[in-house]
Parts: C-alpha cells; structure tokens; sequence
C-alpha cells in the first residue's frame, strides 16, 4: 500500500509476518497465511481478509497475528487482500470464551459477533447526490438579472432555495420550490450549479419524533439504588448489581441515570432488552435523554439500517447501543455499563450456535473490560438470586411505584367452580366478563393475556378419531380459524383445513384446546359492541404492525387488547386498569424445572401492565389449579418466599442453580441410529466425569420429533462447568459420528425441549 509501511517491515525485520485465518466456511480449523509487506500494518486479529483457499477465493477472520509460522513457511500463501477491521481485540477475546463455554465452533461465535449486513459485503453506505450553487456564482446578481423574466422564475425559486439551505437533493429542491428536476440539470450545464455525492444515514426513526426528557428527580428508594450503582461504576472494578424493582418502580429512570454518569466519564453503555421491537416505548425513553448518541439493534430493522447503526458504532459515533441480545456485541473500547433489563428473560439465551445467555456474557464482557452490569428485573431468575446469595453480585431492591400509582390488585378465579355451573369448561369466567363490563362502561381498556396462539390446538374428527397431526414433527396441528388453515408450531409447516375428515369423510369435526384467536372470537360474542384488537405472531405479521396496533391501542381505538408474551413486557398504558388471564396453568404442568419459575414471572409480568396511570389496576388470574405455589405466590408479588419455597426442590434434586446443565442433542433421520450414536457418546463421556456430575440417560426429547428429524438428549448437571464444557466441545468436535447424525451442545439451556 503506502511506501512507508513497506519500511517499517521489509526496513526492520524482512521476514514477513505470518496470520492465523480462520475461512469463512463451515470448518473449525484456522490456517496459516503470509501477511504482504504492504498490508502489514491492516492486518491485524479481528479484520476480514480475502485469502486463497483450496482453490478459490474466499474471505475469513485474522484471529492471530505471529512472527513465525507453525507449518513450512515457502509452503504458505499470501493474503490477497485486506477487506476491513471489524472486530476489536476485546470482542475477539469474547469470541473466545463464548466458543469455549458454549461449546461452539468459532467461525459460528465470530459471526454472531456482527450483523450479517456487516458481515456479508452486500450491503454498502448510501449514496445520493446533493446540489448547491458554484462558488463562483454572484447569486443576487443574477437573480437580479432574471427578474421579470418568467421564463427563468423556476431558476430563481431552486437559487433563492439553495441560497439558504447551502445543499439539498434533487428531491428535496423539487418538493420545496416546486420546480421540475430537469431545471437542476440545466444549471448544472449553465455552471451555476454543481454536485457531490454524500453518505447519508438511513434512519430508522425517520418519522419518529421524541420529546426531550430531563433526568427526574430520584425518589428515596430510587437514590440508595443509585448511589450503590454510583460507587460500583466509580470503583473501576467489575460489578455486578441486581436491581430488583417492583414495575413501575423506576427502574428504567435509574438505567438513564446510570447512564448519564458513564458518558459524563467519556465512557459507552450498553442496555439489552428482550424483544426490543415489541416494545418501541423503551426505545423511544432512551432517545428522549440521549437523542443521537443511541443506536438501537435488532434484526427487525431493514438490513441497510442496521448497516448504518452499526456503523455510527463502529465510527464511534455514538456512545450508547439499546438492542435485543446481540447488540452485547458493540464494538465499544471504552465501556462503562451494561444494563440487562428482564434479565430473568429467557429469549436472551440464543436458540442456534453459538447458544449463548446473553445476561450471563454480559457478566463476562464486564469482568474482561472491568466495567458494571446492571441486573433489573421485578422477577429475578433463580439463577442471579443465588448469585447474590453466594455473595458474587450486590442487590438493590425497590418496593414502591416511583410515580405513587397504586400495585394493582390480583386476584385468582378459581375455574373449577366455573366449569360446574354449565358443565363445559368456561374460558370466560363470570367475575372477568362482569369486570370487562364495567370497564367498557366506563371507558377504560383491558388487556387479556393467553400464551398461545391460534383458535384451536387440536382438530379431531367425533366419528372415527382421526386427530390432524404434522407428518414430520411429533405434533399436532394448530386451527387457526380466519385464514382456514392448519400450522405446526413446531416447523412452521401450513395446509388448508379439512372441511371433513380425511379419513371418513364425516364433517363432525370437533376443535378443542384454546388459543388467542378463539378468545378473541368469543369475547367479541360476549361483547359484541366492544372494539377488540389481537397481538401475536399470526396477527402481526409486517414489519410495523406492532408499532401500529399498540398506537391504535394507545390512542384508544380499541377497548381490549388481546395477545400472547408479545404484550406481556414493558408496555406502559394508563387506561389500561385491566387485566384477565385468561388460563394460568397453561405453563404450569410441563416437565420443566423451570415451569413454576416462569409462571411466577409471566403472571408478575402481565400484571405489571395494569393500573400504570392514576386509577388502581385490578387482574384476574384463572386457573385450574389455583392453590399452585406459583399462582399463590404471584397473587402477593412475594419473590422472595416463593424462591425459598421453590430453591428447596430445585437442591433436591440438583437443579440449576445448584448445578449447571449441559444437553446434549442429537438429531437425524434415521431414529434407531440417532439414538445408537448417542448411546455410544453416553458411555465415551461417563467415565471422565466426577461423582458429583449427574448424568442422565439418552431418552427421547420431550417433542421427540421436528422437521423429519428424530431427537434424543444426554443431560449432564455438573458442579464444574468450566472443565465439563471443554472436556464436550473437545469429543463433540473430534468425535466420529455417523454420518446423518447430528450433534449439538446446549450449555445452561432455557429449554428443555
Ligand atoms: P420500571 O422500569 O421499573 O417498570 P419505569 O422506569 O417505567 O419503571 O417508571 C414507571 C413510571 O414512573 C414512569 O412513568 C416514570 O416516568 C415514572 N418515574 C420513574 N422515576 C420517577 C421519579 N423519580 N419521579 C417521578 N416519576 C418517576
Ligand atoms: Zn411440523
């Protein structure tokens, strides 16, 4: 490249260095390349490069940079060319440890390092082309000479237009003077205008205008939190603080605070949030404080707009990230916070490789980078309890709303007693449809909350007992009713319903088990008056019908809101004084650990939504089971004794978080060889693990087929987590497995599935 740079080397040293690349292929192996003269001072560990590979041209990640090679060095070949420094020394470092821990492979764990329009060359910066008025050009002068002329007046709008605005798009000289796009070409022949190309940022909050905030002022519970925070980020020391706050105890005004506190240090922050495109009020809270030092990403923006966002990143133009799991991954130098708000979530754990938890990486990005991490949450998970239990985290908890609303009133239904009165199971109890009543009466909305999409879960037919099932997952189909179709949730596969049955022909066909979309339907036959929108995946299905619905919702276009998880978090509407749950136990009886844990957290959650304004919130919670520790626990909002009822169980048995879990899955056509090659695997393992690892046996997954597939799992519960992962990740990557057999390492799953 430039002279100079060819003398620090060939001057210095002469032998040129030598990369370790790691292809961009489905390999777990890194090679060897010579580093160029001329490209010894951009090649560096982290940045793309195109490198020669078993002959083709392909590109791949410089993980090290060395003076000595460990092959034969006239046997290696040089890097063709330097493509772009991507990732700092920090996150490669990250890399590492993530593909160490989670049993990954590393070419997988550097990719989800970046997003894929960074990583896949397609996308590039936007381009348009900007006019102003040449320098040379006297602009009075000759607007003086048009005058009067009529012919010339579109030129006199475009110089007067240009005059003041210096330079504008084509577009935009159109929109605002009103003369033809051909009129700027004539000037530009005429010399009097001229043009240039400039990047422009495609903004995905174009139209979305935010009112500024002030930072408020910090109520007493509020203030010991922060000045517990304070001292942490001051301390120059990895901390970890757990806020557990009640909703609506100002958890969010603490994170912005905290936040204020690192920049005014010069240093960047980032805040996780689950399912940040559900939720665009939190987005929007941040940008009210921090205006253009945000960027947000998650993958529901367009890929040239997460382009840019992390660019602006990348660029050091901003200092602070808000975004769903992987915007852990910014490519910040200076970090000084890392807020994980709902850290209990479980969609922080990533359900593909590299299968990490994000809360917990975040642990580990601020040991590494000895920055904070705040932990919020009105529900902890078990996990991060015992953390402040065993002393490894501080805790900070609030017990009060900030803004003095009222915690709403729960109250459990005991469904039971419903279903005698008509001898069919009820889904709408009396007391919910009287209080929906009396919130339609008085203008106030209500939100009704079911954790399961659909109209129907099962489709049998009275007459012979056929049950509409998927053929290539051991599942079910779901009915959904308005599009006439059946759908498999578990491979997303679609057909048209039957209108009889398809194998006796009879039209008796029965639905049963229920779904958001019947509840809609029926509470629109209760109501036949009210105004009722549905929120889940089935219904919002564009890129901004969430945005849309919960604006409408918001504006008071609808009385009730009914939907799945996707409105259980972060939403914030005053009218909303209601909330029906409408089958609590629906999470409750699975062969989960984690059932009752869940429960206790969707049900706070949910909950949380109601009463956020002046009015006092009411919820009502049905259920089947209502004297469930969990159901019972939730009614109080009493996290504590429902963890030291809950814990006891969980020691018993050795469950995280007195263990860790490690699953190992094994998925293949062929079921009688998926499950020989994870019997062989079993019985290799079991013999290096300690007495104080459980390992259990192969048994099929609980959903034993998907996708044509069959699955089998290994779980391991082991006290040494380190040791165990690497001691996995080492046999599964050198393993000899048949071929059709796939495997894979889930380290502290979320799922059991
Ligand atoms: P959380 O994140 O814990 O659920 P929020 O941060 O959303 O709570 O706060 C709930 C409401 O209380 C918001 O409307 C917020 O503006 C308000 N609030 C927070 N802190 C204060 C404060 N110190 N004084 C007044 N209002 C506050
Ligand atoms: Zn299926």
């Amino acid at each position: 490249m430039t002279q100079s740079s060819d003398k620090v080397t060939s001057g210095g040293k002469g032998l040129e260095k030598i990369a370790k690349v790691l292809p961009d292929v489905s390999l777990e192996k890194d090679f060897e390349y010579i580093i160029p003269h001329e490209l010894s001072e951009l090649v560096t560990p982290g940045c793309r490069v195109k490198i020669p590979f078993s002959r083709r041209e392909i590109t791949g990640y410089v993980i090290e940079v060395t003076a000595e090679p460990e092959y034969p060095r006239e046997k290696l070949k040089p890097i063709i060319s330097f493509i772009a420094r991507l990732i700092p020394e920090n996150l490669m470092k990250l890399g590492n440890w993530i593909s160490e821990y989670y049993c990954a492979s590393r070419i997988h764990t550097i990719r989800s390092l970046l997003p894929a329009p960074i990583r896949n060359d397609k996308v590039k910066k936007k381009e348009e082309s900007v006019y102003f008025i040449r320098k040379k050009v006297d602009v009075e002068k000759l607007i003086k000479k048009y005058d009067g002329d009529k012919r010339k007046s579109s030129r006199v709008l475009i110089l007067n237009f240009l005059h003041t605005h210096g330079e504008a798009s084509s577009a935009y000289i159109k929109k605002s003077t009103g003369a033809p796009s051909s009129m700027i070409k004539t000037m530009i022949d005429e010399e009097i205008l001229n043009t240039k190309k400039i990047t422009v940022e495609r903004d995905p909050f174009l139209n979305e205008k935010v009112v500024p905030t002030q930072s408020l002022t910090l109520t007493d519970e509020q203030e010991e939190s922060m000045k517990l925070i304070l001292s942490c980020l001051d301390s120059g020391e990895k901390e970890v603080v757990l806020v557990q706050g009640v909703t609506g105890c100002g958890k969010t005004e603490i994170y912005l605070q905290a936040i204020d506190h690192c920049l005014a240090k010069g240093q960047q922050a980032i805040v996780l949030v689950p399912e940040i495109s559900l939720t665009p009020q939190t987005t929007q809270r941040f940008r009210a404080r921090f205006g253009e030092k945000v960027s947000v990403l998650h993958s529901r923006l367009g890929d040239g707009e997460r382009y840019d966002q992390w660019m602006r990143i990348h660029e050091g133009k901003t200092s602070i990230v808000v975004g769903a799991r992987s915007a852990l991954f910014a490519p910040f130098e200076n970090l000084g916070l890392i807020v994980v708000d709902e850290e209990h979530e479980s969609s922080y754990k990533q359900d593909k490789a590299p299968r990490y938890h994000a809360r917990d990486v975040a642990v580990v990005r601020a040991s590494m980078e000895k920055c904070t991490v705040i932990l919020g949450s009105a529900t902890p998970s078990f996990e991060s309890l015992s953390n402040v239990k065993k002393g490894k985290y501080k805790l900070s908890v609030l017990k009060k709303r900030a803004d003095n609303a009222l915690m709403p009133k729960m109250r459990l239904i005991d469904m039971r007693n419903e279903a005698t009165k008509t001898g069919a199971p009820q889904i709408f109890s009396h007391d919910l449809v009287t209080a929906i009543r009396k919130q339609l009466e008085v203008g106030m909305q209500t939100i009704l909350f079911l954790n399961r999409r659909g109209y129907a879960t099962q489709m049998q037919c009275l007459k012979c007992g056929y049950v509409a099932k998927c053929n290539d997952c051991s599942s079910t189909y779901t009915f959904h009713r308005k599009m006439g179709s059946l759908s498999c949730h578990f491979c997303g596969g679609v057909l048209k319903a039957h209108v009889s049955c398809p194998e006796c022909g009879d039209e008796e066909i029965r639905y049963s088990g229920l779904g958001t979309e019947k509840v809609e339907s029926l509470c629109q036959g209760i109501f036949p008056h009210a105004k009722i929108t549905r929120m889940d995946s089935d219904s919002m299905t564009r890129k901004d019908d969430h945005k849309n619905t919960l604006a409408a919702f918001q504006a008071g276009e609808y009385d009730i809101l009914i939907g799945t998880q996707m409105i259980a978090k972060g939403l914030h509407f005053p009218k909303v004084t209601l909330v029906g749950v409408i089958f609590a136990d629906l999470g409750l009886h699975i062969p989960d650990f984690r059932a009752s844990e869940r429960t206790f957290q969707l049900l706070t959650q949910v909950s949380g939504r109601s009463g956020r304004g002046a009015v006092e919130g009411e919820v009502l919670v049905q259920s089947y089971t209502p004297f469930h520790p969990a159901l019972q626990y939730a009614m109080d909002v009493d996290m504590d004794n429902f963890y030291k009822e809950e814990i006891i169980g969980r020691q018993l048995m050795n469950f995280p978080p007195y263990r860790q879990m490690v699953m190992i899955h094994f998925r293949g056509s062929n079921e009688m060889l998926v499950q020989k090659n994870a019997e062989a695997f079993f019985a290799k393992i079991k013999p290096y693990l300690d007495q104080e690892d459980t390992l259990l046996p192969v048994v099929p997954c609980a959903v034993a087929r998907i996708k044509t597939l069959y699955r089998f799992q290994i779980s391991l519960l082991t006290t040494r987590i380190i040791r165990t992962s690497k001691l996995l990740r080492h046999m599964v990557f050198n393993l000899k497995f048949q071929k059709g057999v796939e495997v894979y390492i889930d380290v502290d799953p979320q799922s059991l599935f």
